[in-house]
């Protein structure tokens, strides 16, 4: 994965020409943290379980990415994880370098208990290598608030009496009751909704008409589903690791949602008809989101899709073989690093409110929201007109020029 990560920035580097120097720095990973720790499970057995942080680049401010607990989580996918939030932090403008972390593990085989323990022990053994000017966690695939709120309190701990307000700032995506921001939960699928948008206003079309099917139902594919659903769009198609769901008249969205968030999961939703997992390729409709994990949409499914664009919510969902054959049917693909950008802008709006102590409202977080997103299209929309190429190589386009810029007038120590 790291490789196929690097291939994508390679052939962005050989369109705008980029420093051999800056192509050999942002190859590599900056730092590469791995910690084997151990837990206490509530049998009272002792287990080692592995953790990762990779701090790739922090050129442009701290390093700043989420944390995974996923069973496939391996240092490969980590380090190709971690150059992406480089890519997309540069890309969207924020002050931030790019890391992502992860624990090879499972969450759903584990209590409350046990992942508490677990987080609170990963956090601690990370000890200096986050911090709210060093390295800022965030939530990713099998993370959530409430771990995010444990990783902030076991850091608070440990870190004597002064800085109580900023010290929130370790990590974002807390709970609004503990120093997250409002519109935090929602804002990658937000983000998401407003590429589409954009990609709507860039082609001609109205996002009220158009027909969605949406691979994944967690945190970003569920709260996209159901702004997309707000603004008229037919969500035809819904996958999850349990099921698929199809209504050719569009699902019943809101009823969905709430069904999901009471189970865990959308098997069982009697509200639409199930079929296999293959057949969501199948079903042609305007856009596809893939909002799981990577490596989605392969060379064989790609063949077989009928889409008109394709808006990343995953990180990686396409493999290289899958983009080149949807480009050359005329399909445009948003990529992951402009199209998922919603969680980590407002992560940094989380960083601001915790800085000034100072809680925003959440139609401030949205506007501002929308501006970023909506400025990084355009700006990828025109450096694509330009370069006469991809969303994908133009979106990495803008983000290398970005870094190649500082690194130009910072120079390399020594
Ligand atoms: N995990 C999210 C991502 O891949 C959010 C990262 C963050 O908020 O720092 O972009």
């Amino acid at each position: 994965m790291h490789e196929a990560a690097n291939r994508q920035f390679q052939r962005a580097a050989d369109l705008i020409d980029l420093n051999p120097d800056y192509r050999k720095i942002l190859s590599e990973p900056e730092n590469e943290v791995v910690i084997n720790f151990p837990v206490r499970l509530d049998s009272g057995e002792m287990r080692m379980f592995k953790g990762y942080r990779i701090q790739h680049n922090n050129l442009l401010g701290p390093f700043k990415g989420g944390l995974r607990f996923h069973p496939d989580v391996d240092l490969d996918e980590v380090k190709a994880l971690a150059a992406w939030m480089t890519f997309k932090c540069s890309l969207v403008g924020l002050p931030y370098g790019g890391a992502k972390g992860g624990v090879t593990i499972n969450p759903r085989e584990y209590s409350d208990g046990e992942l508490q323990r677990l987080v609170r022990r990963f956090t601690h053994q990370l000890g200096d290598t986050i911090g709210p000017e060093i390295d800022i966690p965030a939530p990713d695939v099998g993370t959530n608030a409430k771990m995010m709120d444990w990783i902030m309190d076991t850091y608070a701990n440990v870190s004597g009496p002064g800085g109580r307000q900023q010290l929130k700032g370790v990590v974002t995506g807390k709970s609004v009751e503990v120093g997250g921001s409002l519109g935090r939960e929602a804002a990658t699928g937000q983000g998401v909704l407003y590429a589409l948008r954009h990609w709507c206003g860039e082609t001609g079309q109205r996002l009220s008409e158009l027909r969605v099917s949406i691979q994944g139902f967690g945190n970003v594919g569920s709260h996209f589903a159901r702004l997309a659903a707000l603004e008229g769009c037919r969500v035809v198609a819904v996958a999850d690791h349990t099921a698929t769901l199809h209504d050719d008249e569009g699902l019943d969205i809101p009823a969905l949602f709430a069904y999901a968030r009471e189970n865990r999961m959308i098997k069982g939703f009697d509200g639409a008809d199930e079929i296999d997992t293959e057949k969501l390729f199948d079903i042609a409709v305007d856009a596809f989101i893939p909002a799981a994990l990577e490596n989605q949409v392969t060379e064989e499914r790609a063949e077989r899709m009928s889409c008109r664009v394709i808006v990343e919510a995953a990180n990686g969902p396409t493999t290289s073989a899958g983009e080149d054959v949807l480009l050359g049917k005329g399909v445009d693909i948003i990529p992951d690093v402009l199209a998922n950008a919603g969680g980590v802008v407002v992560s940094y709006f989380e960083w601001l409110q915790n800085q000034s102590g100072r809680a925003w409202r959440v139609d401030d977080v949205d506007t501002r929201l929308r501006e970023i997103i909506w400025d990084a299209n355009d700006k990828v929309v025109a450096m694509k007109e330009e370069l006469n190429c991809s969303h994908r190589d133009a979106a990495y386009a803008v983000s290398l020029s970005r870094l190649a810029d500082v690194y130009d007038r910072r120079g390399i120590f020594p």
